[in-house]
C-alpha cells in the first residue's frame, strides 16, 4: 500500500502527467483538494474508487482516511493543486505518513507560476537581467519567518512569483516600489490554465487599481520583474555559435571559456 502524492497541475487537466493520471485511474482511493482541483482531474477514477473531497477535512480526518484504507491494503491517490512542493500543505502529511510507517510518493505537477509565466509566453529568467526567480507569499494570516519579509527581497530586485497574495496586492505595491520603482512590470494571471484565466498587467504604479476594476479577488499569480516586459536582453550563450558544450562544437571560432552551460536547455 502506497500514498501517492499527486500533483494536478494549475487547473487545465490535460496540464496533468501521465503518471499522476494513471495512478489516479489505478487507485481505489482518491482524496483530493476540491477548493482548487477540477472535477476533471479527478473524473479519471475507476467507477468504483472511493473519491472524497478534502476541503472541508481536518488533517486528522485525513490521515483517517489514509490508514483506513491502508487497513484494507488500498493505494491512495493524494491529489494537490499545482506542484504539490510549493505551498501545498503536503509536509504536515507526509510527516504524519513517516510517523505512522506508511509508504509514500510524490509525483510532481505543473506549477501555478509556470502556468502563468506560460500564460504570457514569457521567459522568468533572462542573461544579464535576472537569473533568480522568488517564489514567495505576502504576510498575511501566515506570516513569513524574519528575513522573508516582501520588504527584504525587493532587495534583490529579481523576478518575483507571489502566491496566496492577490488580497494584500497594496502591501506588495509598497514593499516593491522603493527597489523596483514604480515603473517596474507587473502581471497577474487568474486561473492560469483554465477556459475562465484572465490575465492583468500593469506596473507597481497602476496595478492595483487595474485589479481594483475587476472581480479577481483569489486564485491569482503575481509575477513581478523587469522580465515580463524586456526586449533588448543579451542572447544566452547557449545558442551562440561561438560558445561550445559537450553537445556542440564550435561553429565559427574557439573560445576560451567553455562556462557551465551543459546542452540544450
Ligand atoms: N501548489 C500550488 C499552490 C497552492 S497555494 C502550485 O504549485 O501552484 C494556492 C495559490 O496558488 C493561490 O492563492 C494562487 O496564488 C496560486 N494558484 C493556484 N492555482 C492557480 C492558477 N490556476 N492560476 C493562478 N494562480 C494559481
Amino acid at each position: 500500500m502506497r500514498v501517492y502524492i499527486i500533483g494536478a497541475g494549475p487547473g487545465d487537466p490535460g496540464l496533468l502527467t501521465v503518471r499522476g493520471a494513471e495512478l489516479i485511474a489505478a487507485c481505489p482511493v482518491v482524496l483530493y483538494t476540491g477548493s482548487l482541483v477540477p472535477a476533471e482531474v479527478v473524473a479519471r477514477a475507476a467507477p468504483d474508487a472511493t473519491v472524497l473531497d478534502s476541503s472541508g477535512m481536518t488533517l486528522d480526518e485525513i490521515v483517517e482516511v489514509v490508514v483506513k484504507a491502508r487497513d484494507a491494503g488500498h493505494d491512495v491517490a493524494r491529489v494537490h493543486t499545482g506542484d504539490p512542493s510549493i505551498f501545498g500543505s503536503t509536509a504536515e502529511q507526509i510527516r504524519r505518513f513517516e510517523a505512522l510507517g506508511i509508504d509514500y510518493e510524490v509525483v510532481p505537477g505543473v506549477s501555478s507560476f509556470t502556468a502563468a509565466a506560460a500564460a504570457l509566453g514569457r521567459e522568468l529568467t533572462l542573461p544579464e537581467v535576472a537569473q533568480t526567480v522568488i517564489i514567495t507569499r505576502a504576510s498575511g494570516r501566515t506570516k513569513v519567518p524574519i528575513g522573508e519579509e516582501l520588504a527584504d527581497l525587493a532587495r534583490h530586485k529579481t523576478t518575483m512569483a507571489l502566491f496566496l497574495s492577490i488580497n494584500l496586492l497594496d502591501e506588495v505595491v509598497a514593499a516593491l516600489v522603493p527597489h523596483y520603482g514604480a515603473d517596474c512590470p507587473v502581471a497577474i494571471v487568474h486561473k492560469a490554465s483554465c477556459p475562465d484565466q484572465e490575465i492583468v498587467t500593469g506596473t507597481l504604479a497602476d496595478i492595483e487599481a487595474k485589479i481594483k476594476a475587476t472581480r479577481i479577488r483569489a486564485q491569482a499569480m503575481i509575477l513581478v520583474g523587469k522580465v515580463l516586459d524586456c526586449h533588448d536582453f543579451a542572447d544566452s550563450r547557449l545558442y551562440d555559435p561561438t560558445f561550445q558544450h559537450k553537445f556542440r562544437k564550435v561553429k565559427k571560432r574557439p573560445v576560451a571559456d567553455a562556462g557551465d552551460a551543459g546542452g540544450d536547455a
